[in-house]
């Protein structure tokens, strides 16, 4: 019987993506919707054939506790909800998958976290990219020294924003590009290289557009230092077009460019281009999370992930804010773990 899950959000990521994988997931289904739009409501019920008892609405959604259909709550809503949503859903009793970036503030990743540990569930962040082969392979590659010791990672992703959506709103969305694909080059860049950083410095690019980028920034460059010497130099926008994972190493160079889309990412090395299949890789993520709650084992992209995460965003702000390197083993926003 594959665990029941509900959408919280029916936007573009949901529509186009989580609600096309749910139809090839093996161990999770589609089986509520949480919107408050009647007329998207309508549509799903319809397209998906959910029955009328799972539909919710914001208002109503925290009696989806009394629903034994729903395992597993995941929430796709503007970043800025996520908290109040995931904890919510833990509070009904409810395994939670929330959308990156985890939630603007440290302190609401860290209450996210406690309230499912105290509800007894488990927590995961929606990074689809630790179950796709060719990220997984930049991951290999990097932390089994396959070209050596890797000396260096040049991460980028941007996208040209249209305007006036949410993303652009610093109250709903955080901040701006680098919270939103800002963090794939984070991410990135630590699986490659199997290490967390102890130090970033960042800079802010000039704005060309202050309508669009009132409240959020247009362009951000950062470095992470780690600590065997290896350092990050990443960049997003929404103003350009970027989409790479690079790293060089003692013997050879590998890379995906793309590296984060849905589809057509294409791998290459020092020795040659490197192939996988296409995968569905938000299916493989909720399989996998039905799996661990199935078996009772934790995510490998749990909540701690997430906060881990928004920890080093937070210092990458604070480092182009003052103009310093901000150390994150001292920083107050860091602890390296293990
Ligand atoms: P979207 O704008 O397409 O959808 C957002 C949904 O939230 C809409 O259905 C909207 O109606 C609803 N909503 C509820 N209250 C709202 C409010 N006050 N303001 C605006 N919208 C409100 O956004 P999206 O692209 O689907 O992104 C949703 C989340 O998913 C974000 O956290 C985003 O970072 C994440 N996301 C992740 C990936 C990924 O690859 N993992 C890709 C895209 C988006």
């Amino acid at each position: 019987q594959p665990l029941g899950v509900a959408l919280v959000g029916l936007g573009k990521y949901s529509t186009e993506q989580l609600a096309p994988a749910l139809q090839e997931t093996k161990k999770c289904k589609l089986k509520a919707i949480v919107t408050g739009s009647p007329e998207k409501a309508e549509k799903w019920r319809q397209q998906y054939n959910i029955p009328q008892q799972n539909i919710y609405n914001y208002e109503n959604f925290d009696s989806i506790k009394n629903n034994p259909d729903i395992d597993i709550v995941y929430i796709v809503l503007p970043n800025s909800m996520h908290a109040e949503y995931s904890i919510r859903a833990a509070q009904a009793g409810k395994h939670v998958i929330c959308e990156k970036p985890m939630a603007p503030t440290i302190q609401e990743c860290e209450a996210m976290i406690a309230a499912s540990a105290k509800a007894n569930k488990l927590l995961s962040i929606g990074y689809r990219l630790h179950f796709e082969p060719y990220n997984l392979a930049m991951a290999e590659f990097g932390q089994n020294k396959t070209f050596g010791d890797v000396k260096k990672i040049i991460a980028r992703d941007g996208m040209d924003i249209e305007p006036n959506v949410w993303r652009l709103n610093k109250k709903l969305a955080g901040g701006g590009p680098l919270v939103d694909v800002g963090i794939y080059c984070v991410q990135g860049a630590l699986y490659t290289s199997g290490e967390l950083p102890v130090a970033v410095t960042a800079k802010e690019g000039p704005k060309t557009d202050l309508v669009k980028f009132k409240e959020v920034e247009q362009s951000m460059k950062w470095t992470m230092e780690f600590p065997s010497g290896l350092i990050a130099e990443c960049e997003t926008s929404y103003a350009q077009e970027m989409n790479l994972l690079r790293a060089e190493a003692e013997e050879g160079w590998f890379e995906l460019d793309p590296a984060y889309e849905y589809d057509g990412k294409k791998g290459r090395a020092s020795d040659g281009p490197f192939e996988f299949p296409q995968v569905r890789e938000q299916a493989l993520q909720m399989d996998d999370f039905a799996n661990c709650i199935m078996n009772n084992k934790k995510s490998k992209v749990p909540g701690e992930m997430g906060l881990r995460d928004v920890k080093i965003l937070t210092a990458i702000y604070e480092a182009a804010r003052t103009g310093k390197k901000i150390r994150l083993s001292e920083s107050k926003h860091y602890k390296p773990q293990n």
